[in-house]
């Protein structure tokens, strides 16, 4: 252990059980750590940094508004807020746009927002249906909403107003819908509870039901969007369009974000009923802002698409020929491969001593979301290394 995760050990809560890696640099798709040893990066931050590692355009634009003004307060009117507000719009199908700093913080705010919509059309309705395993974030509130026990059972008793309901199935939604209901929150490719894909035909017809209903239908596509899966946000793949959409991680590439994106008629908070110091900072609207312009300007979205389709060839390819790769599936730059065993560890401890880095998605389960820049020749790469490695691990 180094000096560095030796006081890490000393100071830091045991909340994450780290990989033993410092990094220090990254370029592209590429990080360093301490000692100077290069590494791929399949992970990107997590699906964060959607144009790779200090991309220039968003270190120009964080430099340039770093110089000129970092912070003010949302009493005042500043401008790259305002900027990433207009270009989100001009490109979704939503209205209005609320900044926060972090994922669960835009969710919180679209359930907060859910809830007075609940309470001004449809008789204080304030229960929100969502599914099993899903992942909206680690605030309080969120932790009840995703539908993972893991997450829930150290904090009982949780907030109410969550009701659970199996994904892909919309008889359940239907069945759990009361008039205490205002609104259904999905994820349209599950990230976090396994990188599970929607049925054909499922967020139509939830999106029909929320409509029949009168009650929101909210799409987290805090790690769907900004053209992981192969255009700008997943719903445009599904023939859907929500009331509500919370976006983060890609957002900024790098840079602390979240948002909530509403309809007009859904935008129903007022004055001082919902806020943030931090949300809608300059430094990092103008990283959002730089980066969104980037991503739109040389379809970023077409690049995930057609390199998640040489991605999930080559990942195949793998499950062809080791029998104890049971599933490939995922889409765009969002993919896993699960295992008949329990060997995500082993591999991601080889892939890394070979100078990859992949997502240990569960214990029989890996997870690729690389920056969205990446080209076949990078996904190449990293294919012969994990081919390396389950050529050894395997057997
Ligand atoms: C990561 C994630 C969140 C939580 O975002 P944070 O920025 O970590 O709070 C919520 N929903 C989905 C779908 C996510 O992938």
């Amino acid at each position: 252990m180094t000096h560095w995760q030796e006081l890490e050990h000393r100071y830091f809560m045991h909340t994450f059980n780290r990989i033993p890696v410092t990094l220090v640099k990254g370029r592209g798709v590429r990080v360093w750590d301490e000692d100077g040893r290069e590494y791929l990066d399949f992970v990107g931050g997590w699906a964060v940094d959607s144009l790779g590692h200090c991309p220039s355009v968003v270190v120009d634009a964080v430099t340039r508004q770093v110089k000129t003004l970092i912070h003010t307060s949302n009493q005042f009117y500043t401008i790259p807020q305002i900027q990433l507000a207009e270009l989100l719009v001009q490109h979704s199908c939503l209205d209005k746009v609320f900044f926060s700093n972090s994922g669960a913080e835009a969710n919180e705010g679209a359930i907060k927002l859910a809830r007075r919509y609940g309470k001004q059309h449809l008789n204080g309705a304030y229960e929100v249906i969502t599914t099993s395993s899903s992942f909206h974030g680690r605030t309080l509130a969120m932790v009840a909403a995703s539908g993972q026990a893991k997450f829930q059972l150290p904090y009982v008793p949780l907030p109410v107003g969550f009701i659970n309901v199996e994904y892909n199935d919309v008889n359940a939604i239907k069945q759990a819908t009361t008039d205490k209901t205002c609104a259904v929150m999905l994820e349209p490719l599950q990230g976090e509870g396994g990188v599970n894909l929607a049925d054909e035909g499922y967020l139509v017809a939830v999106q029909k039901w929320c409509e029949q209903k009168g009650i929101l239908f909210i799409l987290d596509e805090i790690q769907t969007g900004m053209g992981r899966i192969g255009t700008l946000f997943a719903y445009q793949q599904y023939g859907v369009e929500p009331d509500i959409m919370t976006l983060a991680k890609g957002l900024a590439s790098g840079m602390p974000i979240g948002a909530i994106l509403a309809k007009d008629r859904a935008a129903v908070f007022t004055p001082g009923e919902h806020g943030s110091t931090f949300g809608g900072n300059p430094v990092t609207c103008a990283a959002g802002y730089a980066a969104l312009k980037y991503i739109i300007e040389h379809d970023i979205a077409g690049n995930a698409r057609r390199v998640g389709q040489h991605l999930a060839a080559e990942l195949n390819r793998l499950k062809q020929k080791y029998p104890l790769v049971a599933d490939v599936r995922g889409r765009g730059l969002l993919m896993a491969m699960e295992f008949s065993r329990d060997i995500a560890s082993p591999v991601v401890v080889g892939c890394l001593d070979r100078g990859l880095l992949v997502n240990r998605l569960k214990p029989n389960a890996l997870r690729f979301m690389p920056p969205l820049v990446i080209n076949n020749d990078e996904i190449d790469e990293g294919i012969e290394i994990l081919d390396k490695v389950l050529l050894t691990v395997g057997d």
